[in-house]
């Protein structure tokens, strides 16, 4: 088996796992097969679970090498054949193929390979990016895990693409409160769904209209994604509630937003804030993105800069001023029915970022 056609066997092994965030168990052979892959070489390997999340660390025995390669091993849920992973024209079909089971056997290939060199790459792979990642990306920095720069296979969907910007997401509460009566005497009482209504299409005035939209879709966005209130068929609603899920970026604070939204709604709907994270910015200019953009030219690659509207465990490290690469071999259908990756580009991927630590840190 040559070099790819291994990275192609652990991208199947990988997929075949269903590493479901309601499947615990499963996660933890996932990062069973991960830790044995590295049985036998020099590398220290240490295992974490925090809050029920698996994570895995893998250095020559430093806390902060220079490059951290970075992901996550998780996956959305899919149907049961999705998680059979089969080739065909070229593609590795399967939950995980893209999002992002390939990139993290390229990662592995190349930490085991760096096992025999100098020290200075270190990867770590965790188990709750897609509801955070707070018990693992965070977690491991919380506790001291640190890089000069990170490579995270999980956006981009193209090897000579680099994302540059993810929105930040805020998760506001609308919560109303009314006086119940009988539905056949709505007069009588003060209907809180009503109010709700109300204060959901004046938040929703507070954004571009998706008509008016730059072509990019580049602009601070809002979701209606939840909305729950009333007790009965008959009853003047008591109490009404409504999530709106806000993507922001750049141009807008999310201080600012929430300033604004008090002052378009009614003083007594109450508002929480359920989330609030950080949007991705990496600058172009960072010696880092200069080095791995030589490294796609090296490798015969037009560098191109990307948009994400999603958001990564990357604004964890950008947020500390870390750069990070959001990078990844072709694909398409992330959380999709019909998820792929395309074979020929995870040996360009591979080949890139071999590329970019020769350059960067360590020939
Ligand atoms: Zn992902």
């Amino acid at each position: 088996m040559n070099e790819l056609q291994k990275m192609v066997k652990l991208t199947k092994d990988l997929i075949k796992f269903r590493t479901t965030l309601n499947r615990p168990s499963e996660l933890s052979h996932c990062f069973d097969y991960v830790e044995r892959y590295f049985k036998g070489t020099n590398l220290k390997v240490k295992r974490f679970v925090h809050n029920g999340v698996n994570s895995i660390v893998v250095t020559h025995g430093e806390k902060i090498p220079k490059v951290f390669l970075a992901g996550h091993l998780d996956v959305v849920d899919g149907e049961d054949h999705q998680f059979k992973p089969y080739e065909k024209s070229g593609r590795i079909y399967g939950r995980g193929a893209l999002d992002m089971k390939s990139g993290i056997a390229v990662l592995m290939a190349i930490m085991k390979e760096r096992a025999k060199m100098s020290a200075s790459v270190g990867l770590m792979l965790t188990g709750d990016e897609e509801i955070g990642g707070f018990d693992g990306t965070k977690f491991l920095i919380d506790n001291g895990y640190s890089a000069s720069a990170v490579i995270l296979p999980d956006g981009g969907k193209a090897p000579n693409k680099i994302v540059q910007k993810e929105k930040g997401a805020m998760w506001l509460k609308l919560t109303a409160k009314g006086k119940a009566a009988h539905g056949s005497v709505p007069w009588l009482g003060d209907n809180a769904i009503v109010k709700l209504t109300e204060a959901v299409t004046a938040v929703l005035s507070c954004f571009t209209p998706h008509e008016d939209h730059p072509n990019d879709h580049w602009i601070s966005t809002c979701n209606i994604g939840h909305i729950e209130g009333g007790s009965a068929n008959n009853r003047v609603a008591e109490y009404a509630s409504a999530v709106c899920d806000i993507r922001f970026t750049e141009k807008d604070e999310p201080k600012k937003i929430v300033e604004m939204i008090k002052g378009k709604i009614e003083k007594d709907i109450k508002i929480e804030q359920l989330l609030n994270e950080p949007l991705v910015y990496v600058n172009s200019e960072h010696a880092v993105v200069k080095a791995y953009q030589q490294a796609m030219r090296i490798n015969g690659l037009k560098p191109q800069f990307a948009l994400d509207y999603g958001s990564s465990d990357a604004r964890f490290f950008t947020s500390l001023g870390i750069p990070v690469i959001l990078s990844q071999p072709k694909g398409e259908g992330h959380h999709g029915k019909n998820e792929w990756v395309d074979i020929d580009s995870i040996e360009i991927y591979t080949n890139v970022v071999k590329t970019f630590l020769e350059i960067y840190c360590c020939p």
